[in-house]
């Protein structure tokens, strides 16, 4: 498999697969979402037909009311009762059927004696039973089937000065509940509104002809028991919305239960689950269709990226193969781990030459530090030494000096500085040429370095002066160890033009002990010694303390 083989299914991988499940768990919100959305619209719907039956039920209370009010009515009746003559019925007829026709939906209006018996009533072709008087005081709100027409019937008592006369019994169309029930607004194919009504023993009683059941009108009944039926935790007074709940056929439904406390009624507007879910899926299909549409662009996503990541490093391992040309006999692999295995072969090698590049680089820095550290020390030797003698300069002498006084001072420690000057040199010069004076020079000079101990400075002052600085060193010690220098000095044999001849040096000494504690009055105290040496005819060693002792300083 190739490098971009790979890359491409990891992307895949990497990119499609979760996206799935994200779509998954979306499509699963979704579902849940829009079936939520439908219960809320189920349940708002049945509260809006249980609202429109309250009020189709108040406004036949007022105009029942409004027909009881009618005072010659009830005189009429009044007379009835007590004299049976029918010009009272007539007029009692004649009045209700007035009152018929002012007043919509109204199917027949009766009015009953005292006893329930029918006194009256709006031109019907029907017998009229008499008026069961002791369901009267239970609700005087009922609904009644007559000639297959659903009413409302209201029954009041009619009363003058007082007392109960008779009764008045007005039914009315009952056209929201029908046309609520025969339309089924808002529940789609299998939804249907189910109205029941309490019966004697407490068992719900359809009072609506039902979608599968044409016939169920004040006949079929569920039991009270069956909790689980929509319609009888309506008239339990629970105003819910019930999935999966079996309906009177037991088919489970979404059902949203109401109910009228006044009349004891109970609604259910249901909608078959099957329904319910065959919608929530059709919203599904067209969030498949855009996981489709997204994963595909994933996939095609992944591969644009596959193909620009790889193809660098594509480039890159040809490039490579062209510079280690030789080093890779074997043909090119394809498969994907070879590629990636002799890639790696690749790098190791850049690595490595990287690696002797860095040490080669590495070298050259050490070089060029030792010699940039040589030439400081050579910077440094030309700022502290004579050139002529090698030996160390004035500058150089005066800084150690003030270090040895302080260190002599600290330990309490002998300190002696001493000058020494050749004798006529400038007739050497003279008589030798500049040069030999220049070789006299560095031999005295050679020859001072091997006599003075490593601890002690040793340096060319200016001209051919020297100055020597003992450390540690008594006036007795310095005295011998000078003066056998001065006899070494006069030793010391220089041959020019076939012709030998010797030098002399006038030493001067001063001890710590006899000055003030400075680099200068030492020195200067040295010089007053040297100087008497010239004066008390050179070659010789003069002390400071013998000049203070002669009083002559
Ligand atoms: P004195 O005994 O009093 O010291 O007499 P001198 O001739 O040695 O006089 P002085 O000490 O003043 O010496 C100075 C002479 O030293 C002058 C110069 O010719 C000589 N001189 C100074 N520096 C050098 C040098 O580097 N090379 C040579 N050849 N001669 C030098
Ligand atoms: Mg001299």
């Amino acid at each position: 498999m190739k490098l971009k083989h790979l890359l491409i299914v990891v992307f895949v991988i990497l990119a499609a697969i979760p996206l799935f499940i994200g779509l998954q768990f979306l499509n699963q919100y979704t579902g849940e979402h829009h079936r939520k959305l439908f219960e809320e619209h189920i349940s708002s719907l049945s509260l809006v037909a249980k609202q429109r039956i309250v009020s189709v039920v108040d406004r036949i209370k007022d105009n029942t009311a409004l027909i009881s009010s009618r005072t010659q009515m009830r005189i009429s009746l009044a007379k009835w009762n007590e004299t049976g003559a029918e010009e009272h019925r007539s007029k009692l007829t004649k009045i209700i059927n007035d009152a018929k026709f002012g007043l919509s939906h109204l199917k027949d209006i009766q009015v009953f004696n005292l006893r329930g018996q029918l006194v009256t009533t709006t031109p019907t072709h029907q017998v009229i039973p008499s008026l069961d008087l002791a369901k009267l005081n239970q609700n005087n709100i009922s609904l009644e089937m007559e000639n297959d027409t659903l009413v409302i019937v209201n029954v009041s008592p009619l009363s003058l000065n007082h007392e109960i006369i008779g009764y008045l019994k007005v039914a009315f169309f009952a056209n929201v509940i029908t046309n609520l029930v025969r339309d089924r607004n808002g529940l789609r194919q299998t939804g249907e509104w189910l109205i029941a009504v309490r019966d004697e023993v407490g068992d719900a009683l359809f009072v609506v002809p039902l979608k599968y059941d044409h016939k169920a009108a004040f006949k079929r009944k569920i039991d009270r028991n069956r909790l689980d039926i929509p319609i009888i935790q309506a008239l339990l007074g629970n105003e819910i919305v019930m999935s999966y709940a079996p309906d009177y056929t037991g088919t489970p439904v979404l059902a949203s239960t109401r109910y009228i406390k006044e009349q004891d009624w109970g609604i259910v507007a249901k909608i078959n689950e099957e329904e319910v879910n065959q919608m929530v899926h059709e919203n599904a299909f067209f969030i498949y269709v855009a996981e489709l549409v997204i994963i595909l662009l994933s996939v095609f996503v992944g591969v644009v990226l596959s193909v620009y990541i790889s193809s660098p490093i594509e480039r890159l391992k040809k490039h490579i193969d062209v510079v280690a040309k030789g080093s890779f006999e074997h043909p090119p692999f394809t498969g994907g781990w070879h590629e990636v295995k002799e890639l790696t072969t690749h790098f190791s090698y850049m690595i490595q030459a990287l690696k002797d590049l860095n040490e080669n680089l590495q070298t050259k820095v050490d070089l060029r530090t030792k010699e940039l550290v040589d030439a400081n020390k050579k910077l440094e030797q030309l700022i502290v030494r004579d050139p002529l003698t090698h030996l160390y300069n004035c500058r150089y002498l005066q800084e150690r000096l003030i270090e040895e006084i302080q260190r002599a001072q600290r330990y309490n420690t002998p300190l002696a500085c001493i000058l020494i000057d050749i004798d006529n040199f400038k007739s050497i010069n003279k008589a030798w040429g500049h040069e030999v004076g220049d070789d006299v020079l560095i031999r005295l000079a050679n020859l001072l370095k091997e006599a003075v101990r490593e601890t002690d400075t040793l340096a060319r002052l200016a001209g051919q002066r020297f100055c020597i600085v003992l450390s540690v060193c008594s006036e007795e010690s310095a005295r011998n160890f000078l003066e056998r220098l001065r006899t070494d000095i006069s030793e010391l044999e220089f041959v020019s033009a076939n012709q030998s001849f010797h030098i002399t040096c006038s030493i001067g000494l001063a001890l710590m002990s006899d000055t003030a504690k400075d680099a200068e009055s030492m020195i200067s105290a040295a010089e007053k010694a040297l100087y008497y040496a010239k004066d008390a005819g050179r070659n010789r060693v003069v002390s400071y303390s013998d000049l203070s002792t002669s009083s002559n300083k």
